[in-house]
């Protein structure tokens, strides 16, 4: 099944367009044995974390797989699984069924297990993070689970993915804003702009509303780095309609852009929808999306010059080089940040100053300090 962006699955693997198709976040350098990886402290696969997870719900077993592909200093951390809202394109609700939440005490136990194995980046995903809390009573929601992930030892970055717009509240943008281990990383899937085919796809907002939030997420929580996602070619989508999506992306400089052309789900109301529009209309209508984009992310890429940041190294990228990420940059579907250096362990924070962009990815070098992870 495909699910559209904020359906818990990544990019890529949907075959979305997604802003960096190069950048792929590998598994650090091989050629040790686990042990002997272990006794080094260095990345091996994740096993207990995958089996708590796989324990909890027989809903997250699938989780267990991909877990187990990424390296030792992330994880995904799922907190719910299922989905509560009805949007007409996806089939997620009907096939996972409705949101459980995981209790607050077992994310918390789990995020400490993934911390004792080595992850100082936690990231967070669910179908959708922002109802979080809401069937088990957790009347403290999200706000309330990051400001207690926020008071673990351990992790150093903790960022909020496949947050829904219409239940984004203010306590929740405040959370974000005042927790120092939460990154100032909003990924929020928009599906689209046009009040008629947000109506259509019953994603309860609004264009006003959208805006509205989007407004006051980047003005309480400073330098916030916003990644959405969108559907083109959404059934009976008209010129008008697509052309106002593709102003809103321009006008908006989002940090990063995923476009699913949209694809048809048999049983869901958008499936059996009359106005279907040609494959070839909803690939063009895509890659028009991302050439704007491209010219947005190119440019903000380039204003990074001369920036100090944190980057977190994923992986040696050869030639002298190692692929990393600052904080505004998740794992697998944003670009990268390489850095020129030598014997840097992946999972270790390096503080780099950025010395010009290369398309999306951004060329840096370490200042002298390794920071300790905290
Ligand atoms: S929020 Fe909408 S698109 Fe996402 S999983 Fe739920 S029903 Fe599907």
């Amino acid at each position: 099944t495909r699910g559209h962006g904020d359906a818990g699955t990544r990019g890529e693997r949907d075959g979305s367009r997604i802003q960096n198709p190069k950048s792929k976040i590998g598994n650090g350098e091989p050629g040790l044995g686990i042990q002997e990886r272990k006794k080094q402290g260095k990345n091996v696969p994740r096993r207990a974390a995958d089996l708590y997870l796989g324990d909890y719900h027989p809903y997250v077993a699938t989780d267990t797989a991909r877990l187990r592909l990424t390296p030792q200093h992330y994880a995904y951390l799922r907190i719910s699984e299922g989905c509560n809202q009805k949007c007409t394109f996806c089939t997620i609700p009907a096939i996972r069924g409705p949101m459980h939440c995981k209790p607050p005490a077992a994310i918390l136990a789990e995020a400490r297990e993934l911390v004792g194995d080595g992850a100082v980046e936690l990231n967070l995903i669910g179908q959708d993070t922002t109802s979080y809390g809401e069937d088990i009573d957790y009347d403290a929601g999200l706000a309330g689970l990051l400001r207690e992930l926020n008071r673990l030892d351990g992790p150093r970055w903790i960022r909020l993915l496949y947050a829904y717009p219409s239940v984004f509240t203010d306590e929740m943008i405040d959370a974000i804003a005042e927790c120092d281990k939460i990154v100032k990383y909003v990924d929020i899937p928009l599906q689209h702009i046009s009040d008629r085919i947000l109506k259509a796809m019953a994603r309860r907002v609004t264009r006003r509303q959208t805006e509205a939030l989007l407004d006051k997420l980047r003005d309480r929580i400073p330098g916030v780095t916003i990644r959405t996602t969108f559907i083109s070619g959404f059934p009976g989508e008209t010129d008008a309609e697509f052309q106002e999506l593709l102003d809103f992306v321009r006008e908006q400089r989002f940090a990063a852009v995923g476009v699913f052309p949209y694809s048809l789900e048999p049983d869901t109301p958008a499936g059996r929808m009359k106005e279907q529009l040609p494959p070839q209309v909803k690939e063009d209508r895509a890659n028009a999306i991302m050439e704007v984009q491209q010219a947005v992310a190119f440019e903000l890429a380039a204003g990074q010059a001369g920036r100090l940041l944190d980057v977190l190294v994923d992986r040696p990228a050869g030639r002298g080089r190692y692929a990393g990420r600052h904080a505004g940059q998740a794992p697998e579907v944003d670009a990268v940040t390489y850095v020129s250096g030598k014997h840097i362990e992946p999972g270790e924070f390096v503080r780099v100053v950025c010395e010009r962009s290369d398309g999306y990815d951004l060329i840096a070098r370490p200042m002298d300090v390794i920071l300790p992870i905290l």
